[in-house]
This record gives C-alpha cells, structure tokens and sequence, in this order.
C-alpha cells in the first residue's frame, strides 16, 4: 500500500477512534442526564402522594376513621398525579392493585417482590404492553398493614432522543472519517509529489548527466529544503566530477608533450643514433631532459593526491623556522649560479602540526619559483608568528604576477605563457601542490605585489599551541 494511503487510513482512523470516545462519552452523559432527570420527576410525584396521604388522615372530617392507606387505596384520589408522563397505581401488600391512575386502563404494573421493610425503595425499568417505563416503588406500612406505591413514567422519548443522537452521531461519524480520509490523502498526496519527483530524479541521474536539477519548488519547508539540499549536491557532485576530468584531460596532455618528444628523439637515435654522434648526443640529452620533467610531474600529481587524502597525513610538531633555513640552505647554490641574493630571516620560531615532507615541499616550491623566475637581486623567506598563526613569506625581485593571471596561478597545471614563452622548465602543478599542502594543514597561501615589484607569496598555517589549547 502507498504511504499517501497509509496516511490518509491512519488519519482516518485515528479521527475515528478520537470521534468515537468524545461521543460515546457524550451519547452516555446525555442518556444518563435524562433517566436522571426522569428519576427525579418520578420521586417528586412519588413524594407528593405520600405527603397527601399521610396530611389526609388527621384532617379528615368526612371519614375520621380513614387513615394513610384508606386515602390510598380510593383511585379518585389519584387522579391528580395523572398525566401522560406520570401513571399510578397502589398495591395491597399481596401486590393485587387496588387503585390506579385511570390513564393505565387495563394495563397493570407488575409487583416487586425485591420490597421489604430496609428497603422500602426501590426503581426499575420494565415494559408495559411492549412500551418501556421506568417505575418508583414505595413500600407504605400503617398499623400491620402495609401498601405498594408504583409511580411509572414512560421512557419511549428519553429511549427516542438518544436513538435519533446515536444515528446522527454515527452518520457524522461515518461522512467525517470518509471526507478525512479524501482530504489527508489529498494532503498527503500534495506532500509527497516532490518526495516522487525526488526519488524519479535521482533513479534517472546518471554520471554522464552531472547538470540534471529538480525543478525548483519555490517551498520552504523540509521538502523544499530536502530537494535544495539535492540540487546542492548534484551541483558540487558536477563541480567536482568537472574538475576531476579537467584534471585527467590538463594530465593527460601535459604527459603527452614530453612523451612524444621522447618517442620522437627514440626514433631519432634508432635511424641515425650509430653514424652521427651529434644526433644521438642532442637525441639522449633530450631524453633525458623530458624523462626528468616527466618524472617531477609524476610526483608532483602524487603529492597532489596524497595532500587531497586530507587527514589520513600522518602530523607531527614541526619546527617552521627550522625547516625553512633547511630549504633555503638545500637552495642556496642554485640561487648563487644565477647571482641571486638568497637569504633567510626569522622574527619567531612558531611550531606547527604537520607532515615534514610536505611542508619542506611547500617552502621548496615557492623558493624554487622564487629562483626562477627572477633574473637578478634578491629571494628572501621569512618566518614569523602572531597570537593563533604562523606565517611563512617568499619574496622576490622578479617580474612579479599581473592581476589577470592571479586567479588560476593556484590552478592544477596552470602555466603563464610568459613562463612557457621564456622557456622557464616547469609543470604547472608547484603552486598547486602549496596551496592543496596548506589546505590540508589547515591553513591558506595567497599572493601580493613583494615590496621590490616581484612576488610575494605568504603561507599561513596554525600554531601548534592554538590547536592544542582549548578555545
Ligand atoms: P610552474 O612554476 O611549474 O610553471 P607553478 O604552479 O609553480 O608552475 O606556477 C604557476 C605560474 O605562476 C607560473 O607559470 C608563473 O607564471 C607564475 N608564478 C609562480 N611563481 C612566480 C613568481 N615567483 N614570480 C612570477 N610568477 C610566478
């Protein structure tokens, strides 16, 4: 059964079972206000007549021998409490009826038998010629001898009126529970659509069909949220599977070019390698030139990968500074062959959470393009601390970058013509490989204008106190 049925039944019988007890309650306290009410006028008619009987025995001047009983058993004395909701009638203490009200005629209210002198009251419900009556017996003693009063009152209306309650009780009872149920279905049906329109969407998404959205619902509420939510993770599942194939397709180019160099100087050596020295001299050194580039680009992507793996880095304390004076020292000869001024500076020795080899990869890569790309002055790297951060600077007196190439220098395999133009060696991956290092330590790269118009690249990365002490 669908779930808009099984809301709609469950609404319905939850109303039903709810309508059920209120008027059940209601029909029982209606009924039991009448008879109560039935009761009471029967017991004032009883009352009455035992008051006129007993005041008519002193003050009796026709008959100074009639007593309470003799006033009893005269059914002309009756007739004042005849009416067509009150009928009486007076037993002797054997239950023959010795007077009656004359709007019984031939019928007759049976004795009883359950009457004695500790219960001298009784009431009860009976029928009377198929109609039902409710009765008040009063047991009446007078010197030895005693009577029975019977007051009846007929119960037909009172048994009416709560038949006809009941019918209309159960009519609405039943119209309600069909019209809740058509309206929580329509609800329920109107509540569920989208939850369909979910559950379609994403039985038709395919990874070949990454822009596919639900149309939007324009609600607010958890479905409208639910189907947002969806639409969020299509699109960061597109922006993803997106930068994973330009990542492949940037890879698979970037690893071509040097390849068919290498293809082609292979073939080179193959034809002419064994009678012309120069040819296979220029053929090796290219080989060997491209296998390198090919080798730095492999383990750039490697590290890539394993910096995008996030926490499984294996994190120590490492000393910033330390590590950055080691870089600069490993460098320090290729800086001085090009007649650069490399120097280190460092204002604090802040400790950071990380993994060596990748922050020793970090400050590597900024000082080896610091070397690079400048032809002349100086490369200096800074170390410095404030209150929650440490922070690492490379600058250099190169060209420097111009705003338009500063959004994608950080991309993978991005390369400024003027780098590849200038022949400078490179991948494309080395701020790439910085700025997913940082990322992955928690921290940021970013890059200004350095002071003698090169670059200036600063890394920041939290201190190891600040991860430690509790906030
Ligand atoms: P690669 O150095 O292999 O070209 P990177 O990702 O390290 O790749 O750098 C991307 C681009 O950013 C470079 O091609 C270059 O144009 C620019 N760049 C990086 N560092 C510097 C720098 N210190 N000075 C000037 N330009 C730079």
């Amino acid at each position: 059964m669908s779930l808009r049925w099984r809301i709609a039944l469950w609404y319905a019988a939850l109303l039903v079972v709810a309508l059920s007890a209120i008027s059940g309650t209601i029909a029982w306290r209606l009924q039991s206000i009448l008879y109560d009410e039935a009761k009471y006028s029967t017991n004032a008619t009883m009352r009455n007549i035992v008051q006129s009987a007993q005041q008519s025995s002193p003050f009796s001047l026709e008959d100074p021998d009639a007593g309470t009983l003799e006033f009893l058993f005269n059914s002309n004395n009756l007739a004042n409490w005849s009416s067509p909701t009150s009928y009486v009638q007076v037993d002797s203490a054997g239950g023959y009826p010795l007077a009656k009200t004359a709007n019984l005629g031939s019928a007759r209210i049976p004795p009883n038998t359950t009457l004695d002198g500790k219960h001298p009251d009784a009431f009860r419900r009976i029928t009377i010629d198929g109609a039902p009556f409710l009765v008040e017996d009063r047991l009446i003693s007078e010197d030895a001898n005693s009577a029975v009063i019977h007051v009846a009152q007929p119960l037909d209306l009172i048994y009416r009126v709560f038949a006809q309650a009941t019918q209309t009780i159960v009519v609405v009872l039943i119209a309600g529970a069909i019209a809740v149920t058509l309206l929580s279905f329509a609800i329920a049906t109107q509540a569920i659509t989208p939850i369909n329109e979910l559950s379609d969407a994403m039985r038709r998404f395919r990874f070949d069909r990454l822009d596919t959205r639900l149309r939007p619902s324009g609600r607010s509420d958890e479905i409208g949220r639910l189907a947002d939510s969806f639409n969020d993770l299509l699109a960061r599942l597109e922006e993803a599977f997106a930068r994973e194939r330009r990542f492949i397709s940037d890879a698979s180019h970037e690893l071509k070019t040097p390849l068919t160099s290498m293809n082609a100087n292979a073939q080179l050596l193959l034809r002419w390698g064994e009678n012309d020295p120069a040819v296979r001299r220029e053929s090796l050194e290219t080989i060997a030139r491209e296998s390198a580039s090919l080798a730095e680009m492999v383990n750039g992507m490697l590290t890539l990968a394993k910096a995008d793996r996030g926490d499984a880095i294996p994190k120590e304390p490492v000393a910033l500074a330390q590590l950055a004076s080691e870089v600069v020292r490993a460098a320090a000869s290729r800086a001085a062959e090009k007649g650069l001024h490399l120097s280190f500076e460092h204002a604090a020795t802040p400790t950071v959470l990380g993994d060596p080899a990748l922050l020793r990869q970090l400050v590597g890569n900024l000082v080896d393009n610091a070397i690079k790309f400048s032809e002349r002055g100086e490369v200096t790297v800074r170390v410095g601390a404030l209150p929650t951060l440490a922070w690492l600077e490379v600058t250099d007196s190169g060209p420097g970058i111009p705003s338009e190439e500063l959004a994608h220098i950080f991309d993978r395999f991005y390369r400024a013509d003027k780098a590849r133009s200038r022949d400078v060696p490179g991948t494309g991956l080395g701020l790439a490989i910085v700025r997913s290092i940082a990322r992955v330590h928690g921290g940021e790269v970013a890059v200004a204008a350095g002071a003698a118009g090169g670059a200036c690249f600063r890394v920041t990365l939290p201190l190891l106190d600040a991860l430690t002490e509790p906030s």
